[in-house]
């Protein structure tokens, strides 16, 4: 019997584009032997669409045409086949990044459906999005970090000299600042001096109400990808190498001008202690499916992890697939893995 997927794709946030590349390429990779694949695609307003059941592969997820399908709601769209009457699914596959996708929410309702779905649960991906709750379990767990602070918006307003001034003594120039849950460097500012910390703040406050702020490191970047449930694995190491002063969100989606270096190159015994502490972040978080450990390896060798990543981007030319396929798992076994990965986490729960 084939297995009832819904890919679930799009999404309010900004990395809206990158979900719809997602999905195309999921499509394209997944065996339709094995896997009866129903999209659904939420709008950037937020509706949710359902699409035509796919029976063969789709070039582009636009030709889909799901502007011409009536709206459904979230849970119409998502009813677990075993549990529920006139229901669709085995497994869902939220495709989806940041707010609304990554952070625990879209997560949330489908335990609430109780439908089995692929990554992260409620708690590692709430976790994993909010940076500063991340740091400090980091913190807990012992993993190495560059120091850090964070502020929400109502203190700031009320003193924000006191703010700058805090800043300044407990983590000093340069350094990043970022709003708690977000990613892809939306509103993230390196400042090395007053004025730009106070635009800094101001920029990174229009996105969220808390705010993290970190010491700079002048730092290669080298990322890891964990797979599994209790018995997590770990790929090979990678490195990010950006062109731009730090890997900012143009240079992510827009320019592409970053290259990728898979395997890194790192001193002996580097990509073991990597693998290690990759497995603890994931286990620290109490993560679940899929995560990317991303971490700073300064010139003097020093280790930091700067953070996880609950739904990484995961189109075949991201990091995260490629990790893998370089670690002898190509994407469409990646994907069959994950799913896997998903319905046991479901059954173990039961
Ligand atoms: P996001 O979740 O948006 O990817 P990150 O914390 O990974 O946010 O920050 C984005 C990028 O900013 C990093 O990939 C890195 O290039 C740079 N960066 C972030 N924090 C620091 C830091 N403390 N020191 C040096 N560079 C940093
Ligand atoms: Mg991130
Ligand atoms: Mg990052």
């Amino acid at each position: 019997m084939k297995t009832k997927l819904c890919l679930l794709f799009g999404g309010k946030s900004a990395e809206h584009e990158v979900s719809l590349q997602t999905a195309k390429a999921v499509i394209k990779a997944l065996d339709l032997t094995k896997f009866e694949i129903d999209p659904v695609f939420i709008t950037k307003e937020g509706e949710w669409r359902k699409g035509p059941s796919l029976s063969s592969p789709v070039e582009d997820v636009k030709q889909l045409q799901f502007g011409e399908q009536a709206e459904v709601s979230p849970a119409e769209g998502l009813t677990h086949v075993p549990s529920a009457p006139g229901a669709t699914y085995d497994i869902v596959f939220p495709l989806l990044h940041g707010p609304n996708g990554e952070d625990g929410t879209v997560q949330g309702l489908l335990e609430v459906l109780n439908v089995p779905y692929v990554g992260n649960g409620v708690l590692a991906s709430s976790a994993g999005m909010d940076k500063v709750i991340m740091k400090n379990l980091f913190r807990d767990a012992g993993l190495p970090q560059v120091n850090y602070t964070s502020f929400i918006r109502s203190a700031w307003e009320q003193d924000r000299e006191a703010a700058y001034v805090k800043t300044e003594e407990e983590i000093g120039y340069p350094c990043f600042i970022k709003p708690a849950n977000l990613g892809s460097s939306v509103g993230i500012s390196k400042c090395t001096n007053r004025k730009e910390l106070e635009a800094g703040f101001e920029e990174a406050f229009l996105f969220d109400r808390k705010i993290v702020i970190e010491q700079g490191v002048k730092a290669r970047e080298i990322e890891l990808g964990v797979i599994g449930n209790d018995f997590p694995e770990v790929s090979v190491p990678g490195e990010i190498v950006a062109k731009k002063d730090f890997y900012d969100y143009k240079s992510k989606y827009v320019d592409g001008d970053s290259v990728m270096i898979i395997p890194a190159e790192l001193p002996e015994g580097m990509a073991e202690e990597l693998q290690q502490m990759a497995k603890t972040a994931f286990q620290t978080v109490d993560c679940s499916g899929l995560v990317r450990a991303d971490f700073f390896v300064t010139d003097k060798n020093e280790i930091f992890i700067n953070e996880i990543n609950t739904m990484p981007g995961f189109t075949p030319y991201s990091m995260f697939p490629l990790l893998w396929e370089n670690t002898g798992v190509p994407y469409a076994e990646l994907i069959e893995k994950l799913v896997q990965f998903g319905i046991e986490r479901y059954e173990d729960k039961q």
